[in-house]
Formats: structure tokens, C-alpha cells, sequence
């Protein structure tokens, strides 16, 4: 195997082997662009190096030889005592992890090549900045040391300069510095720093290889979803110097605002300055755009790349360059990461810009992405602003100031919306910063930590806010506190604080299904690509609604229809009574003027539901959950009546329920008397819920609507359930034709929701003329695991030991509850080649699981409206 390839052997496509960072340097080298020389080592070494727990036999030689051609190019060796090269050694995995894994610069300085490369730059300063920067990432990264060590030495020596800024420092005072870290080096590791060049470059490629699997790492790649086994690519690459004075600097650009997509010029720069300086938020940097007073050489240099770069890669791409002495380099490019709402704009630019189709516009917007243009933001407010930072990620975040990131999950664990508040966040905060509802930071630009990581988790995030002092436990603005507890409300959009709770409003893109508003970029962008996902996809939309209102509203939202409508919402509020008196009847007649004292109810609630998805068919379901989920509970009841008999007599309605609550009680009420069951047990139930849909139908067809129900028996496992009830419903419908004179076709079919059912599927669909799966009960009789118990109990235990990647009810399992939808498909259909199969359950908008959808051959699936500009995206970017 080849573990190491030089920029100019490599490309973008490559990123499996060589890393985003080294593949794309690799592309720009071949580009043509003024990318330092340099080589990188491939994951496959990394990968090999963590299950071996050492590293390959051919990788030391093979970093040699490599090492030997880069010393070549440059015409300097590696920490030579007279002129030294210097290298940096750089993490860079497939999927980019900004922060979370390590770089180490400067790699190559010693206590003698410090003084070659002094002599030969003529600029002692900038020689020993650059060391006691290599002591400290190298301290740091590869021994272990504590950073606040080396944080606390470099205060202490601007505070004896009566400065706080690096600049001030002098070469005598960095000189010391230098000392300063080798002692505290030695102190924390019990040697010395080493002296050796080779040994240098060797310890930090293995310290890069084994950041992969850094707490940090390993919580962020769960965070996101990337796979925890691909391992790290390391790029060692011929330092370029940005910090040997005021004709040099660092930056980062975007090529389009990342925020809004709009052209221009974006970034970030600072002068007399080295990589990490940017982000950490040290120094104040200037906008990009102010870059062109100062040096317009390089300005115009970086502009023309930046087109160069969009045109290659027909996208936004961020930057990482370097000027030394007037001279620009270019050291890293990637397709930038944007906001959701910035996401379909740019797409939607992009085609009308001739650079991409709408095909590529739309594999590049995400459900995901949608769904979070669909959160609300702010209302306008009276509430004055305490004070405005940098709008790094938007949303509108509400919750209680916790200042640092342990408090952070500990209160969001106990429940409570939580905002981290920060001066500025480091790769330590992560946990805090998933647990909080918005990140507040009081340092750093638009390209710092707490904005880059925030807007890829598609967290509201407000950095920069540089008018509050964050101190423990506390943050004043012109003399007003908060402290820890307090509610604030923070607005990533427009940068906006506020002390209190700001009330928020609907979304723009909602607002726009609801037929509220138009024209704006954003809305415009989105109905764009919605309009071409309806026109690839093959699965149908629908939505789970139980309301009219909710029919309505889906039905904006693009819904093709209800693929579940619940009736045990209408047996609730004031039709308890009724309901109970039900369960109480002991004999039939009362059990039937209860059921006929329903039916009326139930009608309306049906022609509501009906007329309001006219043309389109509407799948209902019969009664599911067990009847005493309609009653008291028991301890309660048990309670008053004990309670009543000691003091006199209980009422004997009281005394009836208790009997009737004993009665029904069930142990696994998830896997007793519900469903089906139900229908079969309680004589006139099932036969007066499709009486009450049919006279709907029949009404709705009379007053000139269309309507198309399809009932929906739950919680079947064996055919013969099925026929029983598809007997008694046929002879219902029949009736109500007759009596009503309107024969409204209406279908008859199933969920698939026990695992019997699927696995015996080509008997049901002999009754069935449709399927739906309920992937949640199916999920959690197929696992064997109820959904209302794991989250807390140990569904994180879970997820931490990789059981699964996630939450099995967030996305359908595959492997295994998949594999029931899959037979249950193939064997449906082969009993009935016509039949009409669909999924209802929260799955049907997950992106992923639609996806999945999309693959078995489903006809539809069916979400909560909300989610239904969600699944028709995803299942239009299924079928591309
Ligand atoms: P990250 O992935 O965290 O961005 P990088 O590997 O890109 O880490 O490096 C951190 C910083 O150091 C960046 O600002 C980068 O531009 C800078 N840097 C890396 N290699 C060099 C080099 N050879 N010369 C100068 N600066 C460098
Ligand atoms: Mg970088
Ligand atoms: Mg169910």
C-alpha cells in the first residue's frame, strides 16, 4: 500500500483516502494555485496505526522519501541549524471537523535552528514567536499538556509589558517566553522538548492520527453523524509565514456570504499574525474588504483565486490563506459550509447562473436544511435590545444564561432551555453547546469556533457581542447583570440580545406555504427547488391529520392527502362521558345508545376531514389505544373511593368506574386490549366508527365534494383479524348506500405494525387493499422496546456504545425493522400487484428514512404537516 501521496498525486476526489483538506490541497496544486509543497499521509495509515496500536512497517520510509523530495523542492532541510525548513503537520479528515482535531506549525525549530533561521530572515522577533508557538501546539497536542499552562505564562509576560496584546511583546520578552514553556513543558512531560527535527515531525503525525478519536472528536462525529471509523488523513505542508511583521498576515474568505449567499468579499484578516490567530479570537481582526488598502497586490491576487475556486468548484468555497512579505498563499479550500437559508439561495443563484442544473441545485438542499427555515424566529418586540453581536448562525434561542458548558448539560438534562454564554468557545464547550438552545460568545467573528460549529448543528448562535463582559457566573452591558438563571433571548439573525423572554413568530418559508408572503430571495429559492423535487419524485406526500384545520394546513403545505387520521382525538374534552358510559354499559342496550350517542360527533368530525381533503383520499383509523386510557387512573380512583367509603358512602358512579378501571387494567397496555382487538372485543364499536365515515362520505359527495376515504384497521397480525372486521365494515357500507342512496368507493385495508403482520403479509394482503406501516409500533415491537421508557433509561448508554448511530424511532433501522417493511412489500405485492402501500408515523419525514422509503418501492408517505415540505424535498432528492 501506498500510505503517502505529494499534492501534485492526488485531487478532490480522493477525500476517502487523502482527507477534505488534503485532497483540496492537492486540487488547487494541480490548479496551479500558489499552495505551499507539501505531502499528505493517508487515512488508511491512520486507520492502520489505531487497530495496530502502532504504526505500519513502510510508513517511517515512506515519510522519508517524501520528506526528501519536499526538502528538495524547497532547497532547505528540516530544521537544519543554518536554514531550516519548518513544516506544519495538519489533521484533515474526510468530513471537515472544524476544531476538533489538531494542527501543529513550525515544525522543525530547535534551540540551534532557531538562531539559522534568525540569521537568515534578518527578524529575531518573528523566529521566536514561531517557537514558542511550535512549544506550545506541540506541548499541547502531543504531550498532553494543559493549555492554560502556556495561556497563563504568555498573560503573565504581557502583563509585565502593562499590555494585552501579542504584538507589544519584544524579541526579549519571547525569548524568555521560550524558556518560560520549555520549563513548563518539562514540568508536565519529565523531559525535554525535543531537540530533534525528525523526531518533531514523527511524534506530531502520531498525536494528529490519535486526535481522531479525541473525546471532543468522537462526540462531534456522533453530533453529525459521521461514521466513527474512517480515520484522519495528516498533511505536512512547508511553512509559509504570515507573522514576520506588518506586510504579513493570515486570513479567511468566503467566496459568497455564507449567511445570505450575496457576492462579494467575506472573510476575515489580521496582519503580523500566524493561522490559529484568526479564529481563536486573540485579535481583533479587520474585514477582508480592508485588505485591499493594505496590500492591493494580494488583494487582487486572492480575488482572482476566488473566482478561479467558484468556478471549479461551481459553489461556495471558504479559504484559508497566508501573505508572507506581499506574497500570497493559499492553504486550504472547501465547498464552505452556509446557513440553511443561504443553502437555497446560492443553489438557485447557481443555476441562474448557468454554473449547475436543477438536478445538482437540489442534491445540494437538505430536508434537514428546510426543516429549519421552517422554526420560528422573533416577533417584533418592545423588548430593547441589550446589546448586538455578530450574526454567525440564525433561529431565535430563549433560555436561561449558564456560563459554562458542564452547567449547560446538566440543566438542559434536567430539562430546562439553556443559552451558553461564553467569552469564547473551544472545542471543550461541544457538549454544552449541543445541550444549549443558542451559543452567545462575546469574542470572534463570523468564522470563529462558536459561529462555525454552530451553524453546521443548525444552532442560533449570536459571537462577538464585544460590549458585555463575561465574568464567572455572571455578564453586565453598561451596568446591567445577568446572572446565571436568568432568561435571555438571543436572535442569530440579526445579531440581537435581549434580557426576557421575546415571544416569536412563524418562519418566512411557513409563512410562504401558508400564502402569506412571496418575492423575497429566500422563499422564492425554496419553492423553486420544491416545485422540481415534486416534479422528479415518485412518493407521494401526505399527512397525518386528525383536525380540518390540520387538513387545511397540510394541504398548503403541499399534502396529497391524510395518510392518518386518528380518531381517538375525537373521544376526548367533553365526549369523556361518553366514552365512559360505554365502557360502564353492562348490557347491550346501554351499550348501544352509547355508541349511537357518539356516532353523531364522530360524523362531523369526519365531514370537517373529508371537505377539507377533497379529491384526495383520506386514510382513517379505527379506535387504537386501550378504552382505559379514556378513564381515570386507577391509584387515583382507588384513592377517592377509600377515601368516600371512610367518611360516608362513595358515589356509585364512582364504585362502577373503579370496578370498570380494575377491570381493563393491563400490565403491558402497549401489547393488551387496543387495536384491532378492540374492534373484535366491543361489539358495534369498529361497525359504528365506519358507519359515522361513511354517512360523512356520503354527506360530503351530496353537498358536491369529492371525498375518498380509506379505512385503516390498526394493529392487525393475522389475517383472519382482518377479514372479521373487513365483514362487518363491507355490511355497514353496503347499508349506508342503500340508505343514503350515495355509493362512495371506499377502500379497506391495514396498518402493518406487528411484526406478524409483515412477516405474513402475503396472507393479509388477501383482505388488505392497502398497507400502511406504523414504523413506530413496529420499531418497538420489533426491538422489543417501548417507546415511552428507553429515552432516558438507556437509550444514551446506547448510543454511546454505538448500538446505533441513532435513535431507531428518529430513523427507520434498516437492518432490521427495515427488513420487515421490505418483506412485507415483496410479499404484499405479490398477492396483490396493485396494492397501494404507504407509511404513517414520524419516520415518514425524516430524511433518511425517506430515502429508505423511496428504495423499498413504497407508494406514499405520510408525516405531520409540518414535515411535509420535508419528505416531498427528500423524496425528490431520493429519486435524482
Ligand atoms: P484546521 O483544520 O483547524 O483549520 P489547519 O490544519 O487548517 O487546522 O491549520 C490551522 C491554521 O494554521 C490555519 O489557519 C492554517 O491556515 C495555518 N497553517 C497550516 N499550515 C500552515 C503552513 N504550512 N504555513 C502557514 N500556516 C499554516
Ligand atoms: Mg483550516
Ligand atoms: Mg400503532
Amino acid at each position: 500500500t501506498k500510505y503517502v501521496y505529494d499534492f501534485a498525486e492526488g485531487n478532490r476526489d480522493l477525500k476517502d483516502l487523502l482527507g477534505g483538506k488534503g485532497a483540496n490541497l492537492a486540487e488547487m496544486t494541480r490548479l496551479g494555485l500558489p499552495v505551499p509543497p507539501g505531502f499528505t499521509i493517508t487515512t488508511e495509515a491512520c486507520r492502520a496505526y489505531l487497530a495496530d496500536k502502532r504504526q505500519p512497517a513502510e510508513l517511517a520510509q515512506e515519510i522519508d522519501t517524501h520528506l526528501r523530495q519536499l526538502e528538495a523542492t524547497m532547497g532547505k532541510t528540516l530544521g537544519d541549524a543554518d536554514d531550516p525548513l519548518l513544516v506544519s503537520v495538519r489533521s484533515g479528515a474526510k468530513f471537515s471537523m472544524p476544531g476538533m482535531m489538531e494542527t501543529v506549525l513550525n515544525v522543525g525549530l530547535t534551540d540551534v535552528s532557531v538562531h539559522g533561521l534568525a540569521k537568515r530572515s534578518g527578524n529575531e522577533r518573528f523566529v521566536w514567536d514561531s517557537y514558542r508557538r511550535l512549544i506550545q501546539m506541540f506541548g499541547k497536542t502531543v504531550c498532553g499538556v494543559p493549555g492554560e499552562s502556556f495561556e497563563h505564562a504568555i498573560d503573565s509576560a504581557k502583563l509585565h509589558r502593562g499590555t494585552t496584546d501579542d504584538l507589544d511583546l519584544d524579541v526579549d520578552d519571547l525569548r524568555e517566553l521560550v524558556s518560560a514553556y520549555k520549563r513548563i513543558f518539562k514540568d508536565h512531560t519529565g523531559r525535554d522538548f525535543p531537540q530533534e527535527p525528525r523526531d518533531q515531525l514523527e511524534l506530531a503525525i502520531l498525536a494528529v492520527f490519535d486526535s481522531w478519536n479525541a473525546d471532543r472528536a468522537v462526540l462531534y462525529r456522533r453530533q453529525e453523524r459521521i461514521p466513527a471509523d474512517l480515520g484522519t488523513a495528516v498533511n505536512v505542508v512547508a511553512m509559509v509565514f504570515g507573522n514576520t511583521g506588518s506586510d504579513s498576515g493570515t486570513g479567511v474568505a468566503f467566496t459568497r456570504d455564507p449567511a445570505t449567499g450575496a457576492r462579494g468579499v467575506y472573510g476575515d484578516y489580521l496582519a503580523n499574525a500566524q493561522g490559529e490567530d484568526v479564529v481563536a479570537g486573540i485579535r481583533n481582526t479587520v474585514a477582508l474588504a480592508d485588505l485591499e488598502q493594505l496590500d492591493p497586490a494580494s488583494f487582487a491576487e486572492l480575488v482572482r483565486i476566488m473566482n478561479v475556486l467558484e468556478q471549479h468548484y461551481r459553489d461556495l468555497c471558504d479559504i484559508e490563506f497566508t501573505i508572507e512579505r506581499g506574497k500570497l498563499w493559499m492553504l486550504q479550500t472547501r465547498v464552505g459550509k452556509r446557513t440553511a437559508a443561504a443553502a437555497f439561495i446560492i443553489a438557485t443563484q447557481l443555476v441562474d447562473e448557468g454554473v449547475i442544473d436543477l438536478d445538482e441545485a437540489l442534491r445540494r438542499v437538505t430536508g434537514g436544511q428546510l426543516a429549519h427555515l421552517m422554526f420560528p424566529a422573533f416577533a417584533a418586540t418592545q423588548i430593547r435590545p441589550l446589546t448586538r453581536g455578530i450574526a454567525a448562525s440564525p433561529g431565535a434561542a430563549v433560555g436561561r444564561a449558564v456560563f459554562d458548558s458542564a452547567r449547560a448539560v446538566q440543566w438542559a438534562a434536567e430539562g430546562e432551555k439553556v443559552i451558553l454564554v461564553r467569552r469564547e468557545t473551544n472545542p471543550d464547550d461541544l457538549p454544552g453547546m449541543i445541550a444549549a438552545q443558542g451559543i452567545l460568545t462575546n469574542r470572534g467573528g463570523k468564522t470563529s469556533h462558536a459561529a462555525v460549529v454552530a451553524r453546521g448543528m443548525g444552532k442560533t448562535c449570536v459571537c462577538g457581542a464585544d460590549d458585555i463582559v463575561v465574568s464567572k457566573g455572571q455578564f453586565t452591558v453598561d451596568g446591567t447583570t445577568v446572572v446565571e438563571g436568568d432568561v435571555i433571548s438571543i436572535d442569530g439573525t440579526t445579531g440581537r440580545v435581549y434580557v426576557g423572554e421575546v415571544p416569536v413568530q412563524a418562519s418566512p418559508v411557513v409563512e410562504y406555504f401558508e400564502g402569506h408572503r412571496s418575492g423575497e430571495p429566500l422563499v422564492l429559492a425554496v419553492d423553486r427547488l420544491l416545485t422540481h423535487a415534486d416534479a422528479q419524485r415518485r412518493l407521494a406526500v401526505r399527512a397525518n391529520a386528525d383536525t380540518g384545520d390540520d387538513a387545511a394546513r397540510a394541504r398548503r403545505f403541499g399534502a396529497q392527502g391524510i395518510g392518518l387520521c386518528r380518531t381517538e382525538h375525537m373521544f376526548l374534552g367533553d365526549r369523556r362521558g361518553l366514552v365512559e358510559s360505554l365502557i360502564l354499559a353492562s348490557t347491550a342496550p346501554e351499550r348501544e345508545a352509547a355508541l349511537a350517542a357518539l356516532l353523531p360527533l364522530q360524523r362531523a368530525d369526519f365531514v370537517t376531514i373529508l371537505r377539507a381533503m377533497s379529491g384526495l383520499p383520506v386514510t382513517i383509523r379505527l379506535i387504537d389505544p386501550p378504552l382505559h386510557e379514556f378513564l381515570p387512573p386507577l391509584e387515583e380512583l382507588a384513592v377517592q373511593v377509600a377515601v368516600a367509603e371512610a367518611t360516608g358512602t362513595p358515589h356509585p358512579h364512582d364504585v362502577a368506574m373503579l370496578a370498570a378501571v380494575k377491570r381493563m387494567h393491563e400490565q403491558n397496555p402497549m401489547l393488551g386490549l387496543r387495536g384491532v382487538r378492540l374492534g373484535l372485543v366491543i361489539p358495534g364499536l369498529f361497525a359504528m366508527q365506519v358507519r359515522a365515515i361513511a354517512e360523512a362520505a356520503a354527506a360530503v359527495a351530496r353537498e358536491g365534494g369529492d371525498p375518498h376515504p380509506e379505512i385503516m384497521v390498526p394493529l392487525v397480525g393475522a389475517v383472519q383479524e382482518l377479514e372479521a372486521v373487513r365483514h362487518e365494515a363491507l355490511q355497514v357500507l353496503r347499508d349506508v348506500a342503500a340508505e343514503t342512496g350515495v355509493d362512495v368507493p371506499t377502500l379497506i385495508g391495514t396498518m402493518i405494525e406487528v411484526p406478524r403482520a409483515a412477516l405474513t403479509a402475503g396472507q393479509i394482503a388477501e383482505s388488505a387493499q392497502f398497507f400502511s406501516f406504523g414504523t413506530n409500533d413496529l420499531t418497538q415491537m420489533g426491538w422489543g422496546f417501548s417507546r415511552d421508557d428507553v429515552e432516558g433509561a438507556f437509550f444514551t448508554r446506547y448510543l454511546e456504545l454505538g448500538i446505533f448511530g441513532v435513535s431507531p424511532f428518529e430513523s427507520l433501522d434498516r437492518d432490521g425493522i427495515g427488513r420487515l417493511v421490505r418483506i412485507a412489500v415483496d410479499e404484499g405485492r405479490a398477492t396483490r400487484p396493485d396494492l397501494k402501500i404507504g407509511v404513517c408515523g414520524e419516520h415518514g419525514g425524516d430524511p433518511d428514512s425517506v430515502h429508505f422509503f423511496h428504495e423499498a418501492g413504497l407508494d406514499y408517505v405520510s408525516c405531520s404537516p409540518f414535515r411535509v415540505p420535508v419528505a416531498r424535498l427528500e423524496a425528490g432528492r431520493a429519486a435524482l
